[in-house]
Protein backbone atom coordinates (compact mmCIF):
# COMPACT_ATOMS: atom_id res chain seq x y z
CA UNK A 1 0.00 0.00 0.00
CA UNK A 2 3.15 2.15 0.63
CA UNK A 3 4.60 1.39 -2.82
CA UNK A 4 1.10 2.09 -4.43
CA UNK A 5 1.36 5.58 -2.90
CA UNK A 6 4.92 6.63 -3.53
CA UNK A 7 4.23 5.42 -7.33
CA UNK A 8 1.06 7.62 -7.27
CA UNK A 9 3.53 10.48 -6.99
CA UNK A 10 5.58 9.43 -9.14
CA UNK A 11 8.48 7.42 -7.00
CA UNK A 12 10.11 4.40 -7.89
CA UNK A 13 10.35 1.73 -4.98
CA UNK A 14 12.77 -0.81 -4.15
CA UNK A 15 11.69 -3.42 -1.67
CA UNK A 16 13.86 -5.38 0.06
CA UNK A 17 12.95 -8.77 2.38
CA UNK A 18 13.85 -11.64 2.97
CA UNK A 19 10.04 -13.17 1.69
CA UNK A 20 9.61 -14.07 -2.13
CA UNK A 21 6.22 -13.69 -1.95
CA UNK A 22 5.95 -10.27 -0.02
CA UNK A 23 2.78 -8.32 -1.60
CA UNK A 24 5.13 -5.24 -2.17
CA UNK A 25 7.06 -7.20 -4.48
CA UNK A 26 4.31 -7.81 -6.72
CA UNK A 27 3.68 -4.04 -7.78
CA UNK A 28 7.07 -2.02 -6.56
CA UNK A 29 9.69 -1.33 -9.27
CA UNK A 30 12.67 -3.49 -7.98
CA UNK A 31 12.87 -6.48 -5.77
CA UNK A 32 15.95 -7.90 -3.16
CA UNK A 33 14.78 -11.31 -1.52
CA UNK A 34 17.38 -11.92 0.65
CA UNK A 35 17.72 -12.38 4.49
CA UNK A 36 18.60 -9.16 6.68
CA UNK A 37 21.93 -10.07 7.88
CA UNK A 38 23.04 -10.40 4.35
CA UNK A 39 25.52 -7.56 4.26
CA UNK A 40 25.95 -7.47 0.78
CA UNK A 41 22.78 -7.75 0.04
CA UNK A 42 21.91 -4.93 2.24
CA UNK A 43 24.55 -2.41 0.65
CA UNK A 44 23.93 -3.23 -2.95
CA UNK A 45 19.86 -2.40 -2.02
CA UNK A 46 21.69 0.84 -0.36
CA UNK A 47 23.64 1.93 -3.50
CA UNK A 48 20.60 1.49 -5.85
CA UNK A 49 18.10 3.73 -3.90
CA UNK A 50 17.79 7.56 -2.19
CA UNK A 51 16.33 7.12 0.33
CA UNK A 52 15.21 4.13 3.21
CA UNK A 53 12.00 3.37 5.05
CA UNK A 54 10.76 0.63 6.93
CA UNK A 55 7.95 -0.60 7.97
CA UNK A 56 7.42 -3.54 10.01
CA UNK A 57 9.76 -2.85 13.08
CA UNK A 58 11.03 -6.10 13.47
CA UNK A 59 13.94 -5.29 11.05
CA UNK A 60 17.23 -5.83 12.70
CA UNK A 61 18.66 -2.62 13.99
CA UNK A 62 22.12 -3.77 12.82
CA UNK A 63 20.78 -3.83 8.91
CA UNK A 64 19.38 -0.64 9.28
CA UNK A 65 22.48 0.44 11.57
CA UNK A 66 24.93 -0.81 8.38
CA UNK A 67 22.43 1.24 5.89
CA UNK A 68 22.61 4.66 8.19
CA UNK A 69 26.59 4.58 7.07
CA UNK A 70 25.43 5.02 3.21
CA UNK A 71 22.31 7.28 3.53
CA UNK A 72 19.41 8.22 5.09
CA UNK A 73 16.94 6.37 6.95
CA UNK A 74 13.39 7.83 7.76
CA UNK A 75 12.46 7.45 10.67
CA UNK A 76 15.49 7.45 12.26
CA UNK A 77 17.00 4.18 14.05
CA UNK A 78 16.65 5.67 16.92
CA UNK A 79 13.12 5.76 16.78
CA UNK A 80 13.32 2.04 15.64
CA UNK A 81 15.01 0.66 18.27
CA UNK A 82 12.17 2.60 21.18
CA UNK A 83 9.89 1.15 19.12
CA UNK A 84 11.49 -2.35 19.19
CA UNK A 85 12.03 -3.43 22.73
CA UNK A 86 8.74 -2.84 25.41
CA UNK A 87 11.13 -2.21 28.08
CA UNK A 88 12.86 0.71 26.25
CA UNK A 89 9.33 1.99 24.96
CA UNK A 90 7.63 2.05 27.93
CA UNK A 91 10.57 4.14 29.63
CA UNK A 92 10.93 6.01 27.03
CA UNK A 93 7.15 7.16 27.42
CA UNK A 94 7.54 7.20 31.49
CA UNK A 95 10.70 9.59 30.59
CA UNK A 96 8.46 12.05 28.51
CA UNK A 97 5.68 12.46 30.96
CA UNK A 98 3.42 9.94 28.64
CA UNK A 99 0.74 7.51 31.12
CA UNK A 100 1.09 3.75 30.44
CA UNK A 101 -0.15 0.97 32.30
CA UNK A 102 1.96 0.31 35.70
CA UNK A 103 4.76 -2.35 34.54
CA UNK A 104 7.94 -3.58 35.52
CA UNK A 105 10.88 -5.39 33.59
CA UNK A 106 11.28 -8.99 33.68
CA UNK A 107 14.60 -10.21 32.74
CA UNK A 108 15.06 -12.91 34.56
CA UNK A 109 13.89 -14.82 38.39
CA UNK A 110 15.33 -11.71 40.38
CA UNK A 111 12.68 -9.58 38.91
CA UNK A 112 9.40 -11.51 40.08
CA UNK A 113 8.63 -9.77 42.95
CA UNK A 114 9.17 -6.46 42.05
CA UNK A 115 7.49 -6.45 39.16
CA UNK A 116 4.82 -8.40 40.58
CA UNK A 117 4.44 -5.52 42.88
CA UNK A 118 4.86 -2.97 40.27
CA UNK A 119 2.34 -3.70 38.06
CA UNK A 120 0.03 -5.70 40.33
CA UNK A 121 -2.29 -8.28 39.25
CA UNK A 122 -3.68 -9.51 37.14
CA UNK A 123 -1.29 -8.70 34.39
CA UNK A 124 0.18 -9.43 31.21
CA UNK A 125 3.64 -10.77 30.64
CA UNK A 126 4.76 -9.46 27.31
CA UNK A 127 8.36 -10.42 25.96
CA UNK A 128 9.88 -7.25 24.84
CA UNK A 129 11.22 -7.86 21.33
CA UNK A 130 9.38 -9.15 17.90
CA UNK A 131 6.42 -10.02 19.72
CA UNK A 132 2.99 -8.99 18.19
CA UNK A 133 -0.75 -9.15 17.36
CA UNK A 134 -0.84 -11.14 20.96
CA UNK A 135 2.14 -13.33 20.13
CA UNK A 136 4.43 -13.90 23.03
CA UNK A 137 2.30 -12.49 25.83
CA UNK A 138 0.31 -14.32 28.36
CA UNK A 139 -1.36 -13.01 31.41
CA UNK A 140 -0.48 -13.96 34.92
CA UNK A 141 -3.77 -13.84 37.10
CA UNK A 142 -1.27 -14.44 40.56
CA UNK A 143 2.24 -13.41 41.93
CA UNK A 144 2.83 -17.14 41.81
CA UNK A 145 1.67 -17.93 38.26
CA UNK A 146 5.19 -15.44 36.95
CA UNK A 147 7.48 -18.13 36.88
CA UNK A 148 5.35 -20.63 34.86
CA UNK A 149 3.98 -17.35 32.37
CA UNK A 150 7.89 -16.44 32.38
CA UNK A 151 9.16 -20.05 31.38
CA UNK A 152 6.29 -20.29 28.33
CA UNK A 153 7.28 -17.11 26.94
CA UNK A 154 10.41 -18.44 26.22
CA UNK A 155 12.29 -17.55 29.53
CA UNK A 156 13.23 -13.97 27.44
CA UNK A 157 13.51 -10.80 28.73
CA UNK A 158 10.10 -9.24 28.78
CA UNK A 159 7.56 -6.56 30.60
CA UNK A 160 5.06 -7.30 32.68
CA UNK A 161 1.95 -4.73 32.78
CA UNK A 162 -1.03 -4.22 34.87
CA UNK A 163 -4.35 -5.12 32.93
CA UNK A 164 -6.03 -2.14 32.22
CA UNK A 165 -9.44 -1.74 32.68
CA UNK A 166 -10.39 0.36 29.58
CA UNK A 167 -13.44 1.73 28.64
CA UNK A 168 -12.21 1.34 25.02
CA UNK A 169 -9.31 1.08 22.87
CA UNK A 170 -8.44 4.31 20.64
CA UNK A 171 -5.26 4.88 18.22
CA UNK A 172 -4.10 8.11 16.54
CA UNK A 173 -1.74 8.25 13.51
CA UNK A 174 0.08 11.09 13.02
CA UNK A 175 3.10 12.39 10.44
CA UNK A 176 6.01 14.56 10.91
CA UNK A 177 7.52 16.20 7.86
CA UNK A 178 11.21 16.87 7.81
CA UNK A 179 10.89 20.85 8.79
CA UNK A 180 9.20 19.54 11.84
CA UNK A 181 5.15 20.01 11.50
CA UNK A 182 3.26 17.37 12.44
CA UNK A 183 -0.29 16.64 10.97
CA UNK A 184 -2.58 13.70 12.71
CA UNK A 185 -5.26 11.61 11.73
CA UNK A 186 -8.67 12.16 13.50
CA UNK A 187 -8.51 9.74 16.96
CA UNK A 188 -10.55 5.72 16.07
CA UNK A 189 -11.59 3.02 18.24
CA UNK A 190 -10.47 0.03 18.02
CA UNK A 191 -11.82 -3.11 18.74
CA UNK A 192 -9.35 -6.45 18.95
CA UNK A 193 -10.39 -9.95 18.82
CA UNK A 194 -7.72 -12.34 20.05
CA UNK A 195 -5.23 -9.45 20.78
CA UNK A 196 -5.74 -8.97 16.56
CA UNK A 197 -7.31 -5.77 15.30
CA UNK A 198 -10.73 -6.45 14.22
CA UNK A 199 -12.97 -3.36 13.57
CA UNK A 200 -11.96 0.54 13.43
CA UNK A 201 -14.00 3.17 13.22
CA UNK A 202 -13.27 6.47 12.44
CA UNK A 203 -14.03 9.06 13.92
CA UNK A 204 -13.97 7.64 17.64
CA UNK A 205 -17.03 8.64 19.92
CA UNK A 206 -14.88 9.73 22.88
CA UNK A 207 -15.78 12.92 23.98
CA UNK A 208 -13.80 16.00 22.37
CA UNK A 209 -11.49 16.73 24.94
CA UNK A 210 -10.14 12.91 25.08
CA UNK A 211 -10.12 13.32 21.35
CA UNK A 212 -7.82 16.03 21.87
CA UNK A 213 -5.64 14.92 24.91
CA UNK A 214 -5.20 11.85 22.26
CA UNK A 215 -3.47 13.55 19.14
CA UNK A 216 -0.92 16.16 21.61
CA UNK A 217 -0.33 12.86 22.98
CA UNK A 218 0.98 11.65 19.39
CA UNK A 219 2.45 14.96 18.69
CA UNK A 220 4.36 14.85 21.75
CA UNK A 221 5.92 11.06 20.88
CA UNK A 222 6.77 12.38 17.68
CA UNK A 223 8.50 15.26 18.41
CA UNK A 224 10.47 13.48 21.62
CA UNK A 225 11.37 10.83 18.86
CA UNK A 226 12.39 13.82 16.13
CA UNK A 227 10.24 11.63 13.66
CA UNK A 228 10.40 11.55 10.20
CA UNK A 229 7.85 9.82 8.85
CA UNK A 230 4.62 8.01 9.94
CA UNK A 231 4.02 6.80 13.80
CA UNK A 232 1.15 5.27 15.57
CA UNK A 233 -0.16 5.33 18.76
CA UNK A 234 -2.08 2.89 20.50
CA UNK A 235 -3.57 4.07 23.35
CA UNK A 236 -6.34 2.72 26.42
CA UNK A 237 -9.48 5.22 27.49
CA UNK A 238 -9.49 4.05 31.36
CA UNK A 239 -13.16 4.51 32.78
CA UNK A 240 -11.94 7.76 34.77
CA UNK A 241 -11.20 9.13 31.53
CA UNK A 242 -7.61 8.97 31.20
CA UNK A 243 -5.99 8.44 28.49
CA UNK A 244 -2.58 5.85 28.54
CA UNK A 245 -0.28 4.59 25.49
CA UNK A 246 -0.04 0.78 25.07
CA UNK A 247 2.12 0.64 22.33
CA UNK A 248 3.81 2.98 19.47
CA UNK A 249 4.86 1.76 16.30
CA UNK A 250 6.93 4.23 13.86
CA UNK A 251 5.55 3.29 10.56
CA UNK A 252 1.65 2.99 8.81
CA UNK A 253 -0.71 0.95 11.06
CA UNK A 254 -3.82 -1.27 10.22
CA UNK A 255 -5.64 1.07 12.69
CA UNK A 256 -5.34 3.75 10.14
CA UNK A 257 -6.03 2.06 6.87
CA UNK A 258 -9.26 2.78 6.63
CA UNK A 259 -7.68 6.68 5.91
CA UNK A 260 -7.21 5.11 1.95
CA UNK A 261 -10.83 5.22 1.13
CA UNK A 262 -12.11 7.83 3.50
CA UNK A 263 -9.41 10.98 3.69
CA UNK A 264 -7.95 12.33 0.12
CA UNK A 265 -4.41 12.06 1.39
CA UNK A 266 -3.86 8.31 3.35
CA UNK A 267 -1.56 6.84 5.78
CA UNK A 268 0.60 5.56 2.78
CA UNK A 269 0.99 8.70 0.93
CA UNK A 270 1.57 10.81 4.19
CA UNK A 271 4.15 8.60 4.70
CA UNK A 272 5.56 8.61 1.55
CA UNK A 273 5.06 12.40 1.81
CA UNK A 274 7.48 12.53 4.99
CA UNK A 275 9.90 10.29 4.17
CA UNK A 276 10.16 11.71 0.39
CA UNK A 277 10.87 15.29 1.97
CA UNK A 278 7.73 16.83 0.63
CA UNK A 279 4.92 18.82 2.24
CA UNK A 280 2.73 16.31 4.04
CA UNK A 281 -1.11 16.67 3.06
CA UNK A 282 -4.51 17.24 4.75
CA UNK A 283 -5.26 14.38 7.07
CA UNK A 284 -9.01 15.52 7.09
CA UNK A 285 -11.61 13.13 6.19
CA UNK A 286 -14.34 13.35 3.58
CA UNK A 287 -16.30 10.09 4.95
CA UNK A 288 -16.47 8.40 8.03
CA UNK A 289 -15.54 4.75 7.88
CA UNK A 290 -15.66 1.43 9.78
CA UNK A 291 -12.85 -1.13 8.74
CA UNK A 292 -12.85 -4.65 9.36
CA UNK A 293 -10.03 -6.98 8.91
CA UNK A 294 -10.18 -10.42 6.87
CA UNK A 295 -8.59 -12.48 8.87
CA UNK A 296 -7.77 -16.09 7.82
CA UNK A 297 -10.96 -17.86 6.07
CA UNK A 298 -12.78 -14.66 6.12
CA UNK A 299 -10.97 -12.94 2.99
CA UNK A 300 -13.27 -16.05 1.28
CA UNK A 301 -16.36 -13.05 1.75
CA UNK A 302 -14.47 -11.20 -0.81
CA UNK A 303 -17.27 -11.49 -3.82
CA UNK A 304 -20.32 -10.87 -1.16
CA UNK A 305 -18.19 -7.90 0.01
CA UNK A 306 -17.63 -6.39 -3.35
CA UNK A 307 -21.88 -6.76 -4.16
CA UNK A 308 -21.95 -4.12 -1.13
CA UNK A 309 -22.21 -0.61 -2.51
CA UNK A 310 -20.55 0.96 -0.07
CA UNK A 311 -17.66 -1.31 1.11
CA UNK A 312 -14.07 -0.55 -0.27
CA UNK A 313 -12.54 -4.00 -0.79
CA UNK A 314 -8.60 -4.59 0.18
CA UNK A 315 -7.22 -7.79 -0.85
CA UNK A 316 -3.24 -8.14 -0.09
CA UNK A 317 -2.55 -11.23 -2.61
CA UNK A 318 -0.98 -13.44 0.02
CA UNK A 319 -0.80 -17.02 -0.52
CA UNK A 320 -2.30 -18.77 1.52
CA UNK A 321 -5.06 -17.88 4.27
CA UNK A 322 -3.50 -18.78 7.04
CA UNK A 323 -5.45 -18.70 10.92
CA UNK A 324 -5.06 -15.22 12.41
CA UNK A 325 -3.31 -14.07 9.21
CA UNK A 326 -4.56 -10.52 7.71
CA UNK A 327 -5.42 -11.33 4.02
CA UNK A 328 -7.00 -8.19 3.68
CA UNK A 329 -9.60 -5.48 4.79
CA UNK A 330 -12.60 -3.36 3.93
CA UNK A 331 -13.83 -0.37 4.68
CA UNK A 332 -17.31 0.89 4.66
CA UNK A 333 -18.25 4.81 3.68
CA UNK A 334 -20.54 6.91 5.26
CA UNK A 335 -21.17 10.98 4.48
CA UNK A 336 -18.54 12.57 7.39
CA UNK A 337 -20.16 13.46 10.53
CA UNK A 338 -19.50 16.62 12.33
CA UNK A 339 -17.29 15.34 14.73
CA UNK A 340 -14.12 16.73 15.16
P1 LIG B 1 -0.36 -5.33 22.23
O1 LIG B 1 0.28 -6.41 21.43
O2 LIG B 1 0.46 -4.84 23.38
O3 LIG B 1 -0.88 -4.19 21.38
O4 LIG B 1 -1.68 -5.97 22.85
C1 LIG B 1 -2.74 -6.40 22.02
C2 LIG B 1 -4.06 -6.17 22.73
O5 LIG B 1 -4.10 -6.87 23.99
C3 LIG B 1 -4.33 -4.72 23.11
O6 LIG B 1 -4.80 -3.96 22.02
C4 LIG B 1 -5.37 -4.91 24.20
O7 LIG B 1 -6.63 -5.24 23.67
C5 LIG B 1 -4.84 -6.10 24.95
N1 LIG B 1 -3.90 -5.63 26.00
C6 LIG B 1 -2.57 -5.49 25.88
N2 LIG B 1 -2.00 -5.00 27.02
C7 LIG B 1 -3.02 -4.79 27.89
C8 LIG B 1 -3.11 -4.28 29.24
N3 LIG B 1 -2.03 -3.90 29.94
N4 LIG B 1 -4.33 -4.21 29.80
C9 LIG B 1 -5.43 -4.61 29.12
N5 LIG B 1 -5.43 -5.10 27.86
C10 LIG B 1 -4.25 -5.20 27.24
Amino acid sequence: MTAVAAAQLGYRCHIFSPDADGPAKKIATAQTTAPYEDENAVRAFADAVDVVTFEFENVPDATLAAISERMEVRPSIDALRISQDRAIEKTFLNDNGIGTAPWAPVKGPDDFNTATEAAGTPAILKKSRLGYDGKGQIRVDAAAALETAWVSIGAVPAVLEGLVDFEREISVIVARGLDGNSESYVPVDNVHRNHILHTTTAPSTVDPSIADTARSIADNIANALGLVGLLAVEMFVTRDDNVLVNEIAPRPHNSGHWTLDACAVSQFEQFVRAVAGLPLGDPERHSDAVMANLIGQEAARWHELLAEGNACLHLYGKAEARPGRKMGHVTWLSPATGRP
